[in-house]
């Protein structure tokens, strides 16, 4: 599903979602190997996720993004598809240090969409495109 995460992440969620599915909870030994895989963002992405700060946002074109309010509020967009978030800490602590696989924004996605508590939200094909087209300064 997401080719920018390692295999050993990828079926950590799965297996996350597979047991979901079937006892409603995340279980002490996955919220370990959370916390090796992902280290420091897993809890304030669960956090995240109890809040329910993760959107879905389809739009008729069949194209999505995520959208998740952050602790202060603020909206950043995730593409799942192509693994990135429009945070600082993304761009720092990703794709700049490489010191860690997601920022807390992208996994509580991850973990939203194992779980089933993304909320829903259809847009129309202009709101999508005014979302992914960078602002004109
Ligand atoms: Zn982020």
């Amino acid at each position: 599903m997401d080719a920018a995460l390692p295999a050993v992440a990828e079926e950590l969620l799965q297996e996350i979602q597979r047991a979901f599915r079937e006892t409603s909870q995340v279980s002490d030994d996955q919220l370990l190997a959370l916390r090796f895989v992902f280290g420091a963002p897993v809890v304030p992405a669960l956090d995240l996720v109890d809040r329910q700060s993760v959107t879905r946002l389809v739009s008729p074109s069949g194209r999505m993004v995520y959208q998740v309010a952050g602790s202060s509020g603020k909206l950043y967009t995730c593409y799942s598809s192509c693994h990135f978030c429009s945070c600082p800490a993304f761009a720092f602590s990703v794709l700049r240090k490489r010191d860690s696989l997601v920022c807390k924004h992208l996994l509580a996605v991850y973990l939203s969409r194992a779980v089933g508590a993304c909320q829903e939200q259809n847009i129309s094909n202009q709101q999508l495109t005014a979302m992914l087209l960078p602002e004109e300064k």
